[in-house]
């Protein structure tokens, strides 16, 4: 059975999962793994579907010194292990700038582009991008396509595409560009099937995890998000400000003498639930915590949630759903019900069992709007592009080289 290979590389691991290919066109989960540690302890876990572990195996730092070759290493284990020889890969990149509004089969000139948005998410972008450099070096012939988390948003209208600033600015590319948009787009498309009676209407989805936002859904497609012109934007997150007012950063630079790289560090690392706590980054310790310093970062995601959903409504003037997705919105009974509460304006209850339970509808029998939990599969959505990517290219006989 053909397969593709799903890549999605960060600063120091890289997430991958394999994709059969049945006769009829539709995509099989196979295996899921995970190379993390990298430069320090670099670790290879690999899994079936089922959970049945494959491998669990560390390797000496210096093997695996940067995501490309932790990518390598592991589609190396695939392949000699497994006999996984992949059609394409499809690679997570965050950002696609003003360009893509789809997924792209990548080639040098591409690239090229894709490496200029690097300064616009240093976090993610240099990171995603090194293993689709070092494949394209390697295996000139093997299909990559790059699907961006920007690419469901760019049919924002230009009022949500906008800042207030002079519009040669906007022509250049500094524009509101919204993330998380492969969560997005799953969730959208997963609406029809588990909650039909919203998929065209009015939803707002959370997306709620390490990095949080918010869409404003109008009949699946995304006319708000929460997050602009980097991952700074919106909700505060683990290590993230959120919305901040920009005379912080000036202040940031011209009071405390901060230079541009160390404000940078410290908008993308040391803010948001770490910043506000000072205990930890991760919503598990925090809402375990009774600490008030932790107490109040909690309570304090929560408000800007509030506020955040109060601003999606009005985009779409009117809400009939609401959708909690990512590993807060998915996992935490408190953290949901605490925002449940925040929409108590709107008619929102909540069933408490359910809630409790992680169930898939968890808002009361009275409650004016249903609130949703629903996990969120931004790898599928990738397999969904590459093979999308794929079939197209193939009309156009692009040549499939097989690593082996
Ligand atoms: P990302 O993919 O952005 O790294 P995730 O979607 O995995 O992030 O979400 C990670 C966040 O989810 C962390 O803050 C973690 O604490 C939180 N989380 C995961 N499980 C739970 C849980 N059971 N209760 C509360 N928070 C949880």
């Amino acid at each position: 059975m053909d397969t593709i290979l799903v890549a999605n590389a960060g600063s120091s691991s890289v997430k991958f999962q394999v994709f059969g290919i049945s006769a009829d066109g539709g995509l099989m989960r196979q295996i899921k793994g995970l190379m993390d540690g990298v430069g320090s302890r670099p670790r290879l876990r690999v899994t079936a579907v089922d959970g049945a572990a494959l491998v669990d195996r560390t390797y000496e730092s210096e093997t695996v010194h940067d995501v490309a070759t932790a990518l390598a290493t592991a589609g190396g284990w695939l392949r000699e292990e497994l006999k996984v020889d992949p059609i394409a890969i499809g690679h997570r990149v965050v950002h696609g700038g003003p360009d893509y509004d789809r997924a792209v089969l990548v080639d040098q000139d591409v690239l090229a582009r894709l490496e200029r948005y690097i300064s616009l998410a240093p976090l993610h972008q240099p990171y995603n991008l090194a293993p689709i450099r070092s494949i394209l070096a390697r295996f000139p012939n093997l299909p990559q396509i790059a699907c961006f988390d920007t690419a469901f948003h760019r049919g924002h209208g230009p009022l949500a595409d906008h800042f207030a600033i002079p519009l040669a600015l906007h022509a250049e590319g500094v524009r509101r560009y919204g993330f998380h948009g492969l969560s997005y787009e799953y969730i959208a498309s997963a609406l029809p099937q588990v909650a039909p009676e919203i998929a065209g209407k009015r939803v707002i989805v959370a997306h709620l995890g390490s990095g949080a936002s918010m869409c404003a859904l109008d009949q699946g497609r995304s006319i708000e998000s929460t997050l602009g012109f980097t991952a700074l934007d919106g909700l505060p997150m683990g290590t993230r400000p959120g919305q901040l007012d920009p005379g912080v950063v000036l202040y940031l630079l011209s009071e405390k003498g901060m230079s541009p790289g160390e404000v940078q560090n410290f908008l993308y690392r040391e803010c948001g639930l770490k910043g506000l706590s000072g205990i930890s980054n991760d919503m598990r310790e925090l809402q375990g915590n009774s600490d008030p310093r932790a107490v109040f970062a909690v309570d304090y995601f929560v408000h800007r949630v509030g506020l955040n959903a109060g601003m999606l409504a009005a985009a779409l003037q009117g809400i009939d759903g609401f959708v909690f997705t990512a590993g807060i919105g998915e996992n935490s009974p408190q953290i949901r019900a605490a925002i449940a509460g925040k929409l108590a304006w709107l008619g929102v209850s909540l069933d408490a069992a359910a809630n409790s339970e992680n169930k898939l509808l968890i808002s009361g029998r009275e409650s004016q709007l249903p609130l949703y939990v629903i996990p969120t599969d931004e790898e599928l959505m990738i397999a969904r592009h590459t093979w999308s990517v794929l079939s197209h290219q193939s009309d156009k006989s692009v040549k499939y080289e097989r690593v082996s």
